[in-house]
């Protein structure tokens, strides 16, 4: 398992994900903006609709992705 946290991800706290893959964490950080961002938390809102243009132009966001999951990889196993 690795870890990063919401910063990592391009939000704004400090809550921290754990998996196996990037592709997970990813995953895990999409439901927390969700949430954060209906549970009222304005401070989430950027970065859910970052997130979301993402899901939407996955070719123009490729970099995001390369560059997150080379951050995973490059992170050490906890
Ligand atoms: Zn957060």
């Amino acid at each position: 398992m690795k870890t990063m946290t919401c910063r990592d991800l391009g939000g704004p706290c400090e809550l921290a994900h754990r998996a196996d893959t990037a592709d997970e964490i990813i995953k895990s950080q999409d439901r927390h903006l969700k949430e954060a961002v209906k549970s009222g938390d304005a401070t989430h809102e950027d970065a859910r609709q970052a997130m979301k243009g993402r899901w939407r132009h996955p070719k123009k966001s490729m970099a995001w992705y390369t560059e997150t999951k080379q951050s995973f990889a490059a992170l050490a196993e906890d």
